[in-house]
């Protein structure tokens, strides 16, 4: 694979044939979109979408997680982004997509190795593990295989209720300016789950997020 032979084939075929469409592009942005996604290679917005360059704006980052408003402000690069494309861009809709066999979720489920091994990914991760704490006091006997697809989507509609811990966000989903969904993609099957703001998962996010310091607690001593 030679990345220096890609990028010429770009400017050769994909560049020359469209060049209309690119300088047109060069003037401004308009992006209907604002996908949160994991930085997982095969989670491809515009291939979903079936998108041209210009139509989605990205964050992409292990877990596809929001900070909440609430937790010290030390990922601001996260919400930056956010505020950018709401404010700014003025997006119509913002999809978090979660999906299957996430190596960031599965890392949640080993929270303790990873911060000793990856710090910084574990820092980053431990957003989300009241998420796979609730999910073990919840279903106890359920399989390991099913709790990480219960983690994978749950975490994705979690992400909703994050993202309406900001003002900003909150006042555009009030007024209908703004939507939010939460999708699931099986990449063996190129099936995608869509789940709103108040889907089947509502109660659910409802808990672990008015339980969330005690989900936060990783011993589970306080839940037993
Ligand atoms: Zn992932």
């Amino acid at each position: 694979m030679d990345l220096k032979k890609r990028i010429e084939k770009f400017k050769e075929l994909e560049y020359e044939f469209n060049k209309d469409f690119y300088m047109q592009l060069k003037k401004e942005q308009k992006p209907h979109t604002l996908f949160i996604g994991c930085s997982d290679s095969r989670v491809d917005a515009e291939n979903i979408f079936q998108a041209t360059a210009g139509e989605i704006f990205q964050i992409r980052n292990i877990a596809n997680i929001v900070p909440r408003e609430e937790e010290p402000g030390t990922h601001p690069s996260v919400v930056s982004a956010i505020e950018y494309a709401v404010k700014i861009l003025k997006v119509k809709n913002i999809i978090v997509c979660g999906h299957s066999n996430c190596g960031g979720c599965a890392a949640i489920r080993k929270l303790e190795e990873y911060k000793e091994n990856l710090p910084y990914t574990g820092e980053w991760i431990s957003q989300s593990i009241s998420i796979s704490n609730y999910i073990d006091y919840k279903y106890p006997d359920m399989s390991e295989d099913n709790k990480m697809i219960m983690l994978e989507k749950l975490n994705a509609v979690q992400q909703l209720d994050n993202l309406m811990t900001y003002d900003f966000v909150r006042q555009k989903f009030a007024t209908e300016e703004l939507n939010l969904q939460a999708y699931y993609y099986d990449i063996g099957t190129g099936s995608i789950s869509v789940y709103d703001y108040n889907s089947v998962f509502s109660d659910m996010i409802k808990e672990i997020t008015s339980s969330r310091k005690l989900f936060l607690d990783q011993d589970k001593k306080m839940l037993s």
